[in-house]
């Protein structure tokens, strides 16, 4: 079940795949607290390619939203198909993991308050996203964040490349070399205007090739370097 506990078991995916970074220190007191985020950050249009492919100019600043907690969904979970939509997208993204608090991070001192990086699939129900104006609704329904499988530290994110695939088939291909913002610049403009927490989860945007799914379908985003992280939409 996609409920709110699903950050926790996250947590504890991470620890069964021995992810060293399953928990993130408490300075000082020789303890871990467990990952889980405080809050689920979004940009909305990063890649060139993608921001080309829509014909939409590149923006000047991150355009921001939030998804709730109660989005999370692990790898392996099933997730629901919205009554109220006609079309449910996916969008295979990279996510960033915040492993230190921070407040106005410097862009040149960014990398220290990551902990590290995984995968996430933004769902967005497409035509809900036209009909309000505003995104709220369209990416918020329960499980419309999966997430995982695992924390990876220390990687190069512009030597990445990040996949979604559609029923075993392609669809989505895109490096962050291709970033309109780069991942400190992200880091030090969320900052700029939220504290980060550790656990923090930090959706990057999704590359061109963006499309629906169906009940019964099964969507996987994977990264070589991070591992697979796939979900089923449900039958009914
Ligand atoms: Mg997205």
């Amino acid at each position: 079940m996609p409920e709110r506990n699903s950050a926790i078991r996250f947590a504890r995916i991470s620890r069964a795949k021995e992810s060293p970074c399953a928990f993130v220190p408490v300075k000082g007191s020789g303890l871990s607290q467990p990952l889980q985020p405080s809050k689920i950050i979004a940009v909305g249009l990063n890649y060139h390619s993608h921001a080309r492919e829509l014909n939409m100019p590149v923006p000047e600043n991150p355009i921001l939203f939030l998804k709730p907690l109660t989005a999370l969904a692990a790898h392996g979970e099933t997730i629901s198909y919205p009554a109220s939509s006609r079309q449910v997208d996916y969008e295979g993204e990279l996510a960033l993991v915040i492993g230190k608090p921070g407040r106005n991070i410097p862009e040149d001192g960014a990398y220290e308050y990551l902990l590290g990086y995984t995968l996430a699939n933004d769902i967005t129900a497409r035509d809900l996203q036209k009909q309000d104006g505003q995104w709220t609704r369209a990416k918020s329904f329960d499980g419309f964040c999966p997430i995982g499988p695992v924390v990876k530290p220390r990687l190069k994110p512009e030597q990445l490349e990040i996949r979604t695939l559609l029923n075993g088939q392609l669809k989505q291909k895109g490096s962050p070399a291709d970033f309109i913002f780069s991942v400190p610049r992200i880091i030090a403009f969320v900052s700029e205007i939220m504290t980060v927490y550790p656990g923090d989860v930090i959706l990057t945007g999704t590359p061109p090739g963006v499309g629906p799914m169906q009940r019964g379908d099964r969507v996987r985003v994977e990264c070589d370097e991070i591992g697979v992280l796939e979900n089923r939409i449900l039958e009914t």
